[in-house]
């Protein structure tokens, strides 16, 4: 595909580059980034899948002028909305995201090495605006691809006989979102199942029939594509053979459907593990992360979803509970994250 110029003074509202447009290459234009970045102050919000990285992302761009990039390396991708978890857009309250939903699957993996380009750029136009870059995302290798001076695509930093560099291309400063992991892993098993039941099954029947199952690439990674995939070579949808016949799932099916949910949230958790891991990767080798702890929050969201609201007795201790869980949020994670926030930009 032809390779698009790229031109760092354009503000980027829309995608700048199309998807393999990404200009690899140093040519005058992307020396105009690398020299005027060290100096620019981005947020980057850390933290394992599933522990609220979005909420405070939102919540804090509602209170700072800023625009977010996404660093997940599934959302990147069009397509999968549901099952990849990107944030809806009446959820993001007006603020301008980048990076999310903006590549097509199609093209191939996009590399951290493109993704360093696509986000410095992203953050050159955010920082043109006079707004504060905010990087959300699990994606941990695509995190230190964009922030570390000189990026080695070749070396796997996560790899521990490989050295860590903590000489950063921008003033960072580091959120990092943590819930104790059993109970990110409950919380993270209860969202599996909210998912499903608002799309995620109909959305992977729709991918199945739309794409090469064959192909382990990109967004057919995602949680959820490989974990199916045995369910619909056996029971192929569009073929009568969806939710069941006359709305009866027959117990087979059933258990087969059961078994790929149960691996989805086995996987999940693992992926929060992993996640975990090296983030402690990178605060030990010596990035300055600031942890801010929302557990006990989790715990209040979980009770809270936990009281069905079928009686008024009942909806109302679940107000209640919301309610708490709301303060327990602002204390634990809004309050420590906005001062953290404040304290940086004034430094
Ligand atoms: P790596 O070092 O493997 O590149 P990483 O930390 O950069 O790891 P992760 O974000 O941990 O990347 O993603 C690893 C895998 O987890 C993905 O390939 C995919 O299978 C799954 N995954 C990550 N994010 C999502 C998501 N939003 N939805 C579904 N699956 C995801």
């Amino acid at each position: 595909k032809p390779l698009l110029p790229i031109n760092v003074s354009k503000p980027f509202n829309k995608p700048l580059l199309s998807p393999r447009g990404v200009r690899m290459d140093t040519d005058s234009s992307t020396a105009a980034v690398v020299q005027h970045h060290k100096k620019d102050k981005i947020l980057l919000i850390m933290g394992a899948t599933g522990c609220g990285k979005t909420r405070v992302s939102i919540d804090l761009a509602t209170r700072f002028k800023s625009e977010i990039i996404n660093s997940d390396k599934m959302q990147v991708y069009k397509g999968l909305d549901i099952t990849t978890n990107k944030v809806p857009i009446q959820d993001r309250l007006g603020v301008p995201h980048h990076l999310l939903g903006e590549f097509d699957p199609d093209d191939g993996e996009l590399t951290p090495s493109e993704f360093r380009l696509a986000g410095g750029l992203a953050i050159s136009g955010i920082v043109s605006r006079h707004k504060l870059p905010i990087v959300v995302g699990g994606s941990n290798s695509l995190i230190h691809a964009l922030v570390v001076d000189r990026f080695n695509p070749e070396l796997n930093v996560f790899d521990v006989s490989n050295p860590v560099s903590t000489q950063l291309r921008y003033n960072c400063c580091f959120l990092w979102v943590d819930v104790s992991f059993p109970v990110l892993c409950d919380y993270l098993c209860m969202r599996v199942d909210e998912m499903l039941e608002s799309g995620m099954f109909d959305e992977l029947s729709e991918y199945y029939c739309s794409v090469d199952s064959a192909s382990q690439t990109g967004l057919r990674k995602a949680i959820g594509v490989p974990e199916f995939d045995r369910y619909f070579k056996k029971y192929p949808p569009g073929s009568g053979c969806g939710r069941g016949i006359g709305g009866e799932w027959d117990r087979v099916r059933r258990g087969l459907y059961e078994d790929c949910v149960r691996e989805i949230k086995d996987n999940t958790c693992q992926l929060a593990k992993r996640q975990m891991g090296k983030i402690l990767r990178l605060k030990g080798a010596g990035w300055d992360l600031q942890r801010v702890d929302a557990t006990e929050s989790f715990r209040e969201v979980m009770m809270a979803s936990s009281e069905d609201d079928d009686n008024k007795k009942k909806k109302k201790r679940r107000k209640k509970k919301k309610k708490r869980w709301m303060e327990v949020w602002g204390r634990d994670v809004m309050e420590p994250s906005m001062k953290i926030v404040k304290r940086f930009l004034e430094e």
